[in-house]
């Protein structure tokens, strides 16, 4: 052990664990890549006031959770929270959405950093996989999402996963309601901070998770009473889309998610199986999200999923990844001359494609026997003086035990075609 230890709320992925996340990011951005989403990277981290103004002045991403910075030359950085304001701000930079094929789609997958309490599937660096669709209007594209994401989960083995559904109106009827909203809730027995939030994000307040809270819910006016048609025809697109897709969901009128750039369709899913950090990703439409920072007006929905709490999903339903072994051919020297020999046959492997480990140091033919079968390898190739004197190897199958010699300048054929 060193004197030094990953920071308070995070870990390490080691191997034979971080295979599963590589596994789980693949299959999440799949569906992605193959419905036309073009991969984006941004950096870690951006100018503090995007997220200030994208995420959300009064949310507690912003106001309590960012890692911020000041760099020597005086900028004002955070850490990112999250992956849509950057990934918008990198469209519009670019100006893609100026290339006349929109939507702009897109995928991601990277690190996100919070300021949380760590606990169980809550931590202060975590993976994310998402996805945005920049600029257009088209319940289509929200259901393209949600289904997307469905199938990611679906094609990991998950089953105990529900997907929430629920719009929050638009600019012309979201104000009507939250003031009407507000005038419930200043009616009730609340904290000074949850008053506080009732005037600056009274919607958050819905979203309160304790009972004695949720008890003085009851009887709440409804955002669903409120929805202007335009919003409530859309919405009932994307749920038939959904429904004639096979996608099961559930309504959830209290479902507005910690961001302040929702617009209507917003979504959850959620595991039953992790306890309260039960929701495994979500996602929504952000159509002012654009002009918020500084773009045009670009109607746009997307998703981010945990990578975290996917691995831990898995785990909840006792999912094993069907993981292949990452070498398929690891090679046993036995003594000086067939280091160097098998060394070289190695490189030769390696470069026709056959994923190939070796024998490193000077070890008894048991030790790098146990380090072979250790690796995963289907095959050992065990070469030592006398064999090489005679131009061959011994091609050792670690399933069945059988072996063979087989002679030097036909194994790279051999076992490319065995491997294939
Ligand atoms: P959000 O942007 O908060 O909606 O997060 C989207 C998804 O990212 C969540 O559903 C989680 O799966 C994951 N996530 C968010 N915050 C954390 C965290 N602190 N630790 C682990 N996963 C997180």
């Amino acid at each position: 052990m060193s004197t030094f230890k990953a920071p308070k709320g995070t870990f390490d992925l080691i191997p034979p664990y971080s295979a599963t996340y590589l596994a789980v990011r693949d299959a999440i951005s799949g569906p992605l890549r193959r419905s036309g989403y073009g991969y984006v990277e941004t950096p870690g981290f951006e100018d503090v006031n995007l997220f200030a103004r994208g995420v959300g002045e009064s949310t507690d991403i912003v106001t309590k959770e960012m890692y911020t910075l000041t760099t020597k030359g005086g900028s004002e950085l955070a850490l990112r929270p999250e992956g849509t304001a950057s990934v918008l701000r990198a469209a519009l930079e670019a100006s893609l959405h100026k290339q006349g094929n929109l939507p702009v789609k897109l995928w991601y997958s990277g690190s996100y950093y919070r300021y949380e309490r760590p606990q169980k599937g809550r931590y202060r660096h975590f993976s994310q996989v998402g996805a945005e669709a920049i600029g257009a209007e088209d319940p289509a594209l929200d259901a393209e999402l949600i289904i997307l994401a469905d199938q990611a989960y679906r094609s990991l083995g998950l089953r105990n996963f529900r997907i929430l559904l629920n719009s929050l109106g638009d600019k012309e009827c979201r104000p009507v309601y939250r003031e009407v909203l507000q005038g419930f809730l200043r009616g009730l027995d609340l904290d000074e901070e949850t008053r506080r939030r009732i005037e600056i994000n009274p919607l958050r307040v819905l979203d309160d998770k304790r009972a004695e809270v949720q008890k003085q819910l009851v009887g709440a006016p409804s955002l669903a009473d409120h929805l202007c048609d335009a919003c409530k025809a859309y919405h009932s697109e994307v749920r038939a889309l959904l429904t004639a897709a096979g996608v099961a969901f559930e309504d959830d009128e209290k479902l507005v998610r910690g961001l302040d750039y929702y617009t209507r369709t917003t979504f959850e899913f959620v595991h039953d199986g992790l306890g309260s950090q039960s929701a495994v990703g979500g996602g929504g439409r952000y159509d002012g999200l654009s002009e918020m920072i500084g773009g045009p007006a670009l109607p746009s929905v997307g998703w981010a999923l945990g990578v975290d709490r996917t691995v831990l999903a898995l785990e909840a339903e006792g999912i094993e990844l069907d993981i292949p072994p990452a070498t398929s051919v690891f090679a046993v020297p036995l003594g000086e001359e067939a280091r160097r020999v098998l060394f070289g046959l190695v490189t030769e492997l390696r470069k026709a494609g056959v994923a190939t480990d070796f024998g490193y140091g000077a070890k008894s033919l048991k030790s790098h026997m146990k380090n072979a079968h250790r690796s995963g390898a289907r095959y050992a190739l065990v070469a030592g003086e006398r064999d090489l004197a005679e131009g061959l190897v011994q091609l050792k199958d670690m399933e069945t035990g059988e072996q063979e010699p087989i002679a030097l300048d036909r194994v790279v054929e051999e076992l490319r075609a065995k491997s294939a």
